[in-house]
């Protein structure tokens, strides 16, 4: 667990309280883990003047499962031989005593000492059966990605021809969590200009070609098997999902473009009508509905795998958020994890407040309404800003506090403001929130006025 510690920014001076991790512990730590495979671990930024803040100190690092235990002890504190093995150790201790007692192993009597902060992450991605060669390849990637966002918009044509053979799922992957990562740290124009490449990427390299063939196929298809859902008419039966699942039978891009699009169609009332309809089908198109059940009920089965995957996630993080030592390791942790905090998140969140409400759980009621506020809060910082002027808009006090609003930014925002306005109306309308459109009519009608 991180210890809150004083730390001194090198720009400014001024001193400040900061969650430094020394032991991290995979087991009770996954997020220290990930922290230092990223690089970022033990790095701050000042809450003064913004500028990043390393704190370079002795740290374990123990992954119990792997019987893997490592001390990285910064050459550049210069430590005397006493001094040193006096820190090593003190942290022994310290993590001897967040460990159950009676898991000590033999391979705890020596940890092994890391030269480099890149030697003790490379042994550690080598123990999660990342090889050495995987790790080439990642820096191959990086370095070519590299080049392209340096170099000037003419050539990166020519420079992804050239690198034509590693542009593949992985390097495709690297891409865009790198754009998250950015965005998340709040490098806007880094992120951007990264998006930017991944377009070129996807235009002039061999996979990326056949990916967007893929996707626009995939979206053909969708759109397809949408519009033969829709000319079931308003309310279809069950009989009109059999008949369809039956004429998708053998073409599985369909059906399971089908389960995606209606998935609580195929409950177990359909499977008992599927089952009676083969019992019933002549002998040579029996196996042939067999086959399509059994296909059903795969699709199902993984849709759901997939929803309960993207709820435990979301439970997972906010566990993460709710064990957080204080509000700025809090605000960090939720910036980390931007990337992930959609609907599902909310959602969950959502879920548990009602639940620790209705349990009379007031400690935990503040928590989570703390955690709730300050995810929004993030979101809204990561909003374009014309967006968030909207949204400031919907939420004046007063129709006058709006006007004043509207007076004195509207043209500062001009012609966006009503296509951000129109596009948030339209997305109100295919959610059926009525009463917000109402009031986004009223709003346009009052930033018309304002910009004219
Ligand atoms: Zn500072």
């Amino acid at each position: 667990m991180p210890k809150q510690t004083n730390v001194r920014c090198p720009n400014c001076g001024i001193q400040f309280a900061a969650p430094v991790e020394t032991v991290i512990d995979v087991s009770q730590n996954p997020n220290g883990k990930m922290l230092l495979l990223a690089g970022s671990l033990n790095a701050f930024q000042c809450p003064n003047c913004g500028s990043p803040v390393r704190v370079t100190t002795p740290f374990l690092f123990h992954d119990g499962s792997k019987e893997l235990l490592m001390v990285y002890v910064p050459p550049e504190l210069n430590l005397p031989k006493p001094e040193r093995e006096k820190a090593i150790g003190d942290l022994m201790r310290e993590l001897t005593a967040i460990l159950p007692q009676g898991s000590f192993k033999s391979y705890m009597f020596q940890p092994r000492e890391a030269l480099t902060l890149q030697g003790m992450v490379d042994t550690i991605l080598q123990a999660d059966g990342v090889t050495p060669e995987m790790m080439q390849q990642q820096r191959d990637r990086l370095s070519v990605l590299e080049s392209l966002l340096g170099a000037p918009e003419e050539t990166r044509p020519s420079i992804i021809e050239q690198n034509d053979a590693k542009i593949d799922t992985q390097f495709m992957q690297t891409l865009s969590l790198l754009i998250q990562r950015m965005a998340a740290e709040g490098q806007t124009e880094v992120a951007q200009q990264l998006a930017i490449v991944q377009e070129d990427v996807l235009a002039f390299s061999s996979f990326g070609q056949t990916l967007m063939r893929d996707a626009q196929e995939q979206e053909a298809v969708m759109q397809e098997v949408a519009e033969s859902i829709q000319a079931l008419g308003a309310q279809p039966v069950r009989a009109d999902f059999l008949s369809l699942a039956q004429r998708y039978a053998g073409d599985d891009q369909r059906l399971e473009a089908l389960v995606g699009l209606i998935r609580p169609a195929f409950d177990y009332a359909f499977f008992q009508d599927l089952t009676a309809a083969i019992g019933k089908a002549p002998a040579d198109e029996r196996e042939k509905l067999e086959t399509l059940r059994d296909r059903l009920l795969e699709l199902t089965q993984a849709v759901d795998a997939q929803t309960q995957a993207v709820i435990a996630d979301a439970a997972k993080l906010l566990q993460v958020f709710a064990s957080a030592p204080d509000e700025q390791a809090l605000d960090g942790l939720i910036r980390e994890n931007v990337a992930v905090l959609d609907e599902a998140f909310l959602s969950v969140l959502l879920a548990n407040l009602q639940q620790a409400e209705s349990q009379g759980k007031s400690d935990l009621v503040a928590k989570l309404t703390d955690i709730y506020e300050r995810v929004l809060g993030v979101l809204r910082e990561q909003m374009p800003p014309v967006l968030r002027f909207v949204n400031e808009l919907l939420g004046a006090p007063t129709p006058e506090e709006q006007q004043k609003m509207l007076d004195e930014n509207a043209k500062a925002f001009g012609e966006s403001l009503l296509t951000t306005i129109d596009a948030v109306s339209e997305a109100m309308s295919a959610r059926g929130e009525d009463s917000i459109i109402e009031r986004l009519a009223e709003l346009r009608a009052a930033a018309e006025q304002a910009l004219a």
